[in-house]
């Protein structure tokens, strides 16, 4: 019979195709890039509490910590921890 090969080369496609379509994980909380306090990734981005440096989003527990972060992306970006900029959101 053939028909249980074809059926495994579909459940094979199915499976490659999958992952590129999801994309990488995105995390759901990440630490605040200047205290270290975990953020909810969603709330963060809903409330503004987050900047674009580099590439890379850094996203804060506070407007306090924003503005700290901005005075010093540098210092901070270098230890904090980061989201991929979503692609569709061009400013
Ligand atoms: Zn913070």
């Amino acid at each position: 019979m053939r028909s249980s090969h074809w059926f495994v080369t579909a459940l094979a496609f199915a499976a490659l195709a999958v992952p590129a379509h999801a994309g990488p994980k995105a995390p759901t909380s990440i630490p605040c890039a200047v205290c270290g306090m975990e953020v909810n990734v969603k709330d963060s981005v809903k409330s503004g509490l987050f900047d674009d440096y580099k590439g890379h989003r850094y996203l804060f527990c506070s407007a306090d910590d924003e503005a700290t972060f901005k005075k010093h992306p540098a210092k901070y970006a270098k230890t904090a921890k980061f989201i991929a900029i979503p692609k569709h959101k061009k400013a």
